[in-house]
């Protein structure tokens, strides 16, 4: 079920003040809609009631996939210093799990930090692809193609449209900008040697020791270490 809650929004344009019911999570399978209203950028959106500035709220949202036994917290935050988010998902992990039935164990949760990557995610999930490979072969594209893109100034994001049996396909995105600039695609039997690796050495694997926090992100990891 969704659970929403009234909010005092303030505009950033005319510094109007009003009060907005927003989304603080839902279960997809029972409420697509709101996935459709994530991905069109249209979900926890406000029109000022004073001077009819449109704007999207950013706060804390639960993204649950019942059918699919998954969820995606987004905590908006700062993929170049993701530390702060890192260390309060615990205590966001014990409330979650406070509030289930007892006995009911929380299924995995992902954290991300923007809606682009809450968007990601769910096409990720969904193709039923796991995030940490995922981001591990994008940290190699990034590595492989320095001289084309840098993780400062693009982002590299995973397209399920465009993805078949033989390739998964990844967006490259300038983040100044906002425009799309390629399309990559990267061999799926890789990946999938990849995840049995993985699978494999568990917590001594390449991909775990990378990313061994909450938060999974090649292109944040890259710009931290630097
Ligand atoms: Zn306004």
């Amino acid at each position: 079920m969704a659970q929403s809650n009234t909010y005092p929004i303030q505009c950033p344009k005319c510094k109007g003040q009003q009060d907005e019911v927003l989304y603080d999570s839902f279960d997809v399978a029972k409420e697509p809609e709101l996935r459709k209203q994530l991905i069109e950028n249209r979900l926890n959106s406000v029109t000022c009631v004073s001077c009819g500035y449109q704007f999207r709220v950013d706060k804390n949202l639960l993204y649950h996939d019942s059918t699919g036994g998954w969820m995606i917290y987004w905590q908006p935050g700062d993929p170049e210093h993701p530390q702060q988010s890192m260390e309060s998902f615990d205590s966001v992990l014990s409330d979650l799990q406070g509030v289930l039935p007892s006995g009911q164990s929380l299924p995995e949760v992902d954290l991300v930090l923007t809606r682009i990557e809450l968007v990601e995610r769910v096409f990720i999930r969904e193709a039923g692809l796991h995030p940490k490979v995922l981001e591990y072969v994008k940290y190699l594209v990034f590595t492989q193609n320095l001289d084309q893109f840098m993780p400062e100034t693009h982002e590299l994001l995973f397209n399920g449209q465009e993805s078949n049996e033989e390739n998964l396909c990844f967006v490259v995105k300038n983040v100044q900008d906002g425009k799309l600039e390629t399309l990559l695609q990267y061999k799926r039997e890789t990946y999938e040697s990849l995840l049995e690796l993985f699978v494999q050495d568990g917590e001594l694997s390449l991909v775990h020791q990378l990313f061994p926090g909450p938060y999974v992100s090649a292109r944040s990891y890259l710009m931290t270490d630097v």
